[in-house]
């Protein structure tokens, strides 16, 4: 892509100008380098999208589960063979380090795996003679023409936590990524065209609000997958709902690590660090609340006071940079408007990272790794999701305290414990109200054939996505109960 080209969208297996009269750039975060124009599709071009997507779907849920996952093995292999292109296109217009981009790809890989299990995965069950001579079959269907519109965190792996589920279980597919981050599945679409799939059953939408409006709104799409951060998470699931829509809406995060003394305190210092500021702490499974419990107070703020002051910080391009900039000069002002709030609501800035000066690279959204020290547990912002590489230190006195703390978070997407006490650990699992739970990890990623267990206002749904939670989001269940007549039977 050059910067003065405006990215089609992929409609009906080729790609189609938009209809849109508004643009706006894609803009590389640690240059400012123009990338490309991409058009705020209108409700048109979504129209156009949905009508593609129905017309291929009767072919579509015909075609054998068998066949319908040749593609995918065919597009695993088309992403291993192009996997430096993406990860370069990745690190470009997201930020993030060359190493990050391609840990995002490998879970995005893995979900294309798993989804080649479909013809496994989507089977029912059945029993004979629920009474005598009658027989109950429970099969799964596809739905129809489904929907994901996803963030700008990872624009590799997001979108296809459900693509490959959508379009193996046999439904068609429509996809609205980030506005923000859109050559990554520009890219991928043209791998996906390679790959085999029929016309019309994946397609690509471009833009903002309007694009998602349009989908949450047009009658023929059934199913909506959104993530994306709590308050526009929280309208897509009630305007999906109104319209009678499924839906799965994963939101923002505001993630907890607790650490006991009997923690193995310099392995628990990396990895706390690596959660905190890796990709610059935007990642939802990012640690973002130290909570050090009794003796570990002193010895884990020293560490990582350290481990953070040592971080390489600069353009995700350079193989020497542990952490890129955050995405947009806005975000930046918000960070730091965000750590000047917590010192005024009485947290000290332990490690400062605002006015981050980077050589050759003045222009970037960068911020320095960040720890605010002893922000008040009543404060806004001890509730309040940064997204940026901030890591606010809370002391508490035991394991009882620390868990209130943790619980009365609005938020349930991870927590952690740091410790080497297997009854601690049992008791945490028990009791942490969050979805994603670490022992001794600070990203506590669920694979690809585990569902993505957010809770509270870090999802709304019932479903999951990945694995076999996104089977069940994919399908319809039928029972079919049947009875033949003896008089028949005997003929045979
Ligand atoms: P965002 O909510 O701003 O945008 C997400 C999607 O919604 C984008 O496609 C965007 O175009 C669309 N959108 C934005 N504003 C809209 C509006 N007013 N009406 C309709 N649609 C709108 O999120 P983001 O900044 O791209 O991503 C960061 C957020 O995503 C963070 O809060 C992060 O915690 C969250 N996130 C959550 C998970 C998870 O698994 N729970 C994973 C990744 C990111």
């Amino acid at each position: 892509m050059s910067a003065t080209e405006t990215i089609s969208n992929y409609i009906g297996g080729q790609w189609t100008k938009s209809s849109a009269t508004e643009s706006q750039k894609v803009i590389n975060p640690a240059t400012q380098e123009s990338l490309a124009e991409i058009p705020l599709s209108t409700a048109q071009d979504v129209a156009s999208a949905v009508e593609a997507a129905a017309s291929a779907f009767p072919d579509w849920r015909r075609t054998p589960p068998e066949e319908r996952i040749q593609p995918l093995f065919k597009l695993k292999q088309l992403l291993e063979d192009h996997l430096d292109e993406i990860c370069r296109i990745i690190t470009k217009e997201n930020g993030k380090t060359l190493g990050e981009s391609r840990g995002e790809m490998r879970r995005a890989i893995e979900n294309v795996e798993v989804a080649c299990g479909i013809p496994i995965l989507m089977q029912g069950y059945n029993l004979e003679d629920v009474a005598r001579g009658i027989d109950e079959t429970m099969i799964r269907q596809p739905l129809g023409v489904v929907a994901a519109i996803t963030p700008f965190n990872f624009p590799g792996m997001i979108p296809f936590w459900f693509l490959p589920y959508a379009v193996a279980t046999g439904n068609t597919f429509i996809l609205k990524p980030s506005e923000r981050v859109p050559l990554t599945m520009r890219y991928a679409f043209d791998l996906l065209q390679r790959a085999g799939f029929p016309k019309g059953v994946l397609n690509l939408v471009n833009g903002g609000k309007s694009v998602v409006d349009a989908l949450l709104d047009h009658p023929k799409i059934r199913a909506i997958s959104f993530v994306g951060s709590t308050p526009i998470a929280k309208y897509v699931y009630a305007r999906a709902g109104a319209n009678g829509k499924r839906a799965q809406c994963q939101g923002g995060a505001k993630n907890p690590v607790l650490i006991l003394p009997d923690a193995d305190m310099e392995s628990a210092t990396q990895i706390i660090s690596d959660s905190a500021f890796g990709c610059a702490g935007q990642r939802c499974l990012a640690v973002s609340v130290a909570v050090a419990i009794g003796e570990a107070q002193k010895t884990f703020r020293d560490a990582i006071a350290e481990n953070a002051s040592k971080l390489r910080v600069g353009d995700g391009q350079d193989q020497n940079v542990q952490m890129g900039p955050v995405i947009t000069p806005q975000s930046k002002t918000r960070i730091e408007d965000l750590i000047a709030r917590g010192a005024k609501e009485g947290a000290k800035v332990l490690v400062d990272g605002r006015n981050a000066k980077i050589t050759n690279r003045e222009s970037g959204n960068f911020i320095r790794p960040t720890i605010l020290e002893g922000l008040p547990q009543t404060s806004e912002l001890a509730h309040t999701e940064i997204f940026g590489p901030v890591l606010s230190l809370i002391p508490a006195r035991d394991m009882d305290e620390a868990l209130a703390i943790l619980n009365s978070s609005p938020f349930g997407n991870q927590a952690s414990l740091f410790t080497s006490s297997g009854a601690a650990a049992r008791r945490f699992r028990y009791e942490a109200q969050a979805g994603n739970i670490g022992i001794n990890i600070g990203v506590a990623a669920p694979m690809a054939y585990f569902p993505f267990t957010g809770w509270k206002d870090s999802f709304f749904g019932d479903l999951h996505g990945q694995g076999r939670d996104s089977v069940e989001f994919y399908t319809d269940k039928k029972v079919v109960v049947e009875r033949w007549a003896k008089e028949h039977s005997r003929k045979f």
